[in-house]
């Protein structure tokens, strides 16, 4: 079967905004050798996984094989990092190879690892294949854990060695997601003052991700108003479950709302709004804790640069935009507590005083006992269903029984707490330990684990170790960017 046959890459965003878009080609790969494959992602995108298997589909994973008419471009964008404005990013290491699909499905297919591009600056271009399979295995988590993310398809060993602190096997990625447009790409836009390529960006993604926003009064407005809404229900879901993004620069923050770039990313163990995990965020600007204001932050980063389509005089624009910005906050605690709610198995028509005041005291509890979050929750399930012991081991002491007892007395319903307290996610012991075992050759440990994760609600027997925290021993976790 040809490519062709199978499936077409467009290339729309290198059309609408070539000044953001640098064609560009993936550096060969001699000995490319397909590591992993999600093989249900590859069927909805419309191709044929055992070809994508093959020789021919395992040079398009890499970028070396692509359909007639393809364009894959570098894409331009700026960002915040740490704070600081950086006016030219961009895709380092990375393409944007083309969009399938139509309509309402247009999805980004992209390469992670392919080589150095234009705006590589002092970096090699390269990915090393512990970091792509630990974004494979993560972001399939999300995906299961009904998170939206990018999604990965396919991890390619290219048999290149790169240079970290040590030599380590070369990979490539292949990603997939509903764009890669970010706050940073209006970031840019913005500061080439070039305000028609800012307003063809919006409309871009106006078309993509809100197209009711082409409908409203003031349609940019709207489409800020809906990444505020996009990012505000998905940090609150990253909080319920746990997750520490770690480097939530403006240039990592989607329009789409979708979770990008699986970095320095992990899941907290012991409930701690202090969590840090990345190794260069000293001063714990993206700890557990602070996500909701980061995001929030950026958000505002996101509206500075729109504010030239909002409105032509500078002091409405700003006026309706913090307005708009107002939105986060609201709909962030909309989600957030209804979550919590359900993570909690709560009936409906309790008084909102109420179920935040026994939210409060839970976090307290889970702090300072340094209670294994994930666990907590499917404990608490246990005792609704009158097995108190899980309970007594992960929260013991008085005040813990009074408040289990507090929460028993409002009926709560363990079996939908189970449907939204995972049982397995990519715990970092777990994590580290199959990326090891990549590295050195042996894939069985990291396909296992993508096999756990992809079902997170039920639990299995024989999955025992799956589920639980990490040993005392395993110590401090530090995860690391850009590798
Ligand atoms: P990240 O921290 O992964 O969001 O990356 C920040 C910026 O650094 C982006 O512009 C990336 O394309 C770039 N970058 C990260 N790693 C590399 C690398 N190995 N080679 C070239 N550029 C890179
Ligand atoms: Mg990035």
């Amino acid at each position: 079967m040809s490519i062709a046959a199978t499936v077409t890459l467009d290339n729309r965003f290198a059309r609408d905004l070539a000044e953001m878009a640098v064609p560009w080609q993936a550096e060969e790969v001699a000995e490319p050798r397909l590591l992993a494959l999600d093989a249900t992602l590859a069927a909805e995108l419309g191709f044929d996984p055992d070809w994508l298997r093959g020789p021919d589909g395992v040079r398009l994973l890499v970028g070396a094989a692509l359909p007639d008419g393809a364009t894959p471009v570098a894409q331009a964008y700026a960002g915040h990092q740490f704070g600081g404005f950086s006016p030219r990013l961009g895709d380092g290491r990375a393409l944007l190879l083309g969009e399938i699909g139509t309509g309402g499905q247009v999805r980004d297919l992209h390469l992670k690892g392919s080589g150095r591009t234009p705006f590589a600056r002092g970096g090699d271009g390269l990915a090393a294949v512990g970091p792509m399979l630990r974004e494979y295995v993560v972001s399939r988590a999300m995906h299961a854990l009904g998170i939206p993310t990018t999604r990965a398809l396919a991890v390619v060993a290219t048999g290149r060695p790169v240079r970290r602190e040590t030599l380590l096997p070369g990979a490539v990625l292949a990603r997939v997601a509903s764009s890669h447009l970010r706050v940073g790409s209006f970031q840019y836009a913005n500061v080439t003052g070039d305000v028609d390529l800012l307003r063809r960006l919006a409309d871009h993604a106006i078309a993509r991700h809100h197209p009711t926003a082409a409908g409203a009064d003031r349609p940019y407005l709207a489409l800020f108003e809906a990444v505020v809404d996009a990012q505000a229900s998905l940090v609150a879901q990253w909080m319920l479950a746990g997750f520490v993004h770690g480097v939530m620069n403006t240039d990592n923050m989607t329009i789409s709302g979708e979770t990008i770039d699986y970095g320095p990313c992990a899941f907290m163990d012991a409930y701690d709004p202090a969590t840090v995990y990345s190794s260069i965020d000293h001063g714990g600007r993206y700890a557990y804790g602070n996500q909701p204001v980061v995001a929030e932050w950026n958000l505002a980063r996101l509206a500075e640069a729109l504010l030239p389509l909002i409105d032509g005089e500078q002091e409405r624009a700003i006026e309706l935009a913090t307005d708009a910005l107002h939105g986060f906050r609201r709909r962030y605690d909309d989600v957030w507590s209804a979550g919590m709610r359900t993570k909690l198995g709560l009936p409906a028509g309790l008084d909102d005083e109420v179920v935040a005041a026994l939210v409060k005291d839970l976090l307290t509890l889970l702090e300072s006992g340094r209670v294994d979050h994930t666990s907590a929750y499917r404990a608490l399930a246990a005792a609704a269903r009158g097995d108190a012991e899980p309970v007594h081991r992960l929260l013991p002491g008085p005040l813990a029984g009074a408040w289990t007892q507090r929460w028993l007395a409002l009926a709560p319903d363990a079996d939908a707490m189970d449907r939204v307290n995972p049982v397995y996610i990519p715990r970092n012991h777990l994590v580290e330990e199959a990326l090891a075992a990549a590295t050195d050759g042996d894939l069985a440990p990291f396909t296992r684990l993508v096999d756990v994760v992809s079902d997170p609600y039920t639990e299995r027997p024989g999955l025992e170790r799956y589920a639980a925290p990490a040993p005392a021993d395993f110590g401090a976790y530090q995860t690391f960017c850009g590798t």
